[in-house]
């Protein structure tokens, strides 16, 4: 089973923002924030606790930080 879901939800296959709030099992398996809720936060592909994925900095990412 392929495990390339990056950038889709592999519940509803909805598009996941970079910058979004999304949610990821251990060996990556994304999922949109309406799914994990409903999954209980559960991978249902390898039965992985969910975790909420950091997300980038956007002034970092902009290079402008000040602190
Ligand atoms: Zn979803
Ligand atoms: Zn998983």
């Amino acid at each position: 089973m392929a495990l390339q879901m990056r950038g889709e939800c592999g519940h509803c296959h909805a598009q996941v923002a970079p910058e979004g709030e999304a949610w990821i099992c251990v060996f990556e398996c994304t999922f949109c924030p309406q799914c994990a809720g409903s999954i209980q936060h559960v991978c249902p592909n390898c039965g992985g606790e969910l975790v909420r994925r950091p997300r980038p900095n956007p002034a970092r990412a902009a290079g402008q930080a000040t602190a």
